[in-house]
């Protein structure tokens, strides 16, 4: 496995590559790598010749600075475990190697990044463009995977890719749950043995609504699952909501499939999880 710090090291062994016809499938990370981060790699893996994995704490896409200070970093685990995958590359840059001073960046993405976690990290999204599309650039990667997890990033950066005309194939790789239904995060690192018993509630009312959908209407399933996870004790709801699964807006009544999506804060860890519905 390759680690590259610095841009052109990383163009020059991806030129080598693209010499000798081998596919390139990217898999973005901020590192803190856990089992969800490692099944995308493995996924790319079975589709692309070189697995390039990225490993950067994007500030851009922080609109708190103390989530930016708190993100979990623990570099030597992570090159540990990519170790133990079929990742041939790393690229672990500074971020003045990816940033000139002062630069700036907008995409219209017709209000896709404000809604659910936009409304709520104002400028998240902005930053998630600029980076993924920095590194798009960089490793001009035939195929890209992103986890459901962020169902939303994934959906911003199709979007991202259909506005900006890119080649690159998007692939979406299932959420990865711990055996109790608790999504795989990096911020799982920050919450006690309490507090991640306390957000479970996430998968259970998201398993609620899996059971109302198509017998209530959608506004009174999402009122009953704010309503359970108010109650549930140690969890701030920010919100949940049954979305169309393509513009994350609010579902027809008599919708076939939805996207439900979740956030809330626990033990000062904000927290989301999703499912689709059918
Ligand atoms: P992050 O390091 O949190 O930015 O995540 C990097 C990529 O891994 C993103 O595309 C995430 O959606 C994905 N990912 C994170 N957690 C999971 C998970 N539990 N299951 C599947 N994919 C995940």
């Amino acid at each position: 496995m390759h680690l590259f710090k610095t841009r052109t090291d990383l163009q020059d062994y991806l030129a080598r590559c693209r010499d000798n016809r081998l596919s390139i499938g990217l898999v973005p990370t901020m590192g803190a790598l856990h089992t969800g981060h490692l099944t995308l790699i493995t996924a790319a893996g079975a589709e692309c010749d070189i697995v390039v994995c990225s490993i950067f704490v994007n500030p851009t896409q922080f609109n708190d600075p103390a989530d930016l200070e708190n993100y979990p970093r623990t570099p030597e685990a992570d090159l540990d475990r990519l170790r133990s995958v079929s990742c041939h590359a790393v690229f672990m840059p500074d971020a003045g190697e990816l940033y000139q001073p002062g630069e700036t960046w907008y995409l219209d993405l017709g209000g896709l990044d404000e809604r659910l976690e936009g409304k709520f990290r104002p400028g998240h999204f902005q930053g998630v463009t600029q980076i993924v599309h920095k590194l798009f650039t960089l490793v001009q990667p035939d195929k890209a995977w992103f986890g459901q997890k962020d169902f939303q990033q994934f959906r911003v950066v199709v979007a991202m890719a259909t506005r900006l005309e890119l080649s690159v194939e998007l692939r979406m790789h299932p959420i990865v749950r711990e055996p109790s239904g608790l999504a795989m995060s990096s911020r799982n690192a920050r919450l006690s043995a309490t507090g991640k018993q306390q957000a479970l509630v996430l998968f259970r009312v998201l398993n609620l609504a899996a059971a109302q959908f198509g017998a209530g209407r959608p506004a009174a399933v999402n009122a009953n699952a704010l309503a359970v996870l108010a109650a549930a004790p140690g969890v701030e709801p920010e919100y949940f909501e049954l979305c169309d699964p393509e513009t994350l807006l609010p579902v027809a009544e008599d919708a076939k499939t939805a996207v439900a999506l979740v956030a809330a804060w626990v033990e000062g860890v904000r927290l989301i999880d999703n499912m689709i519905l059918r």
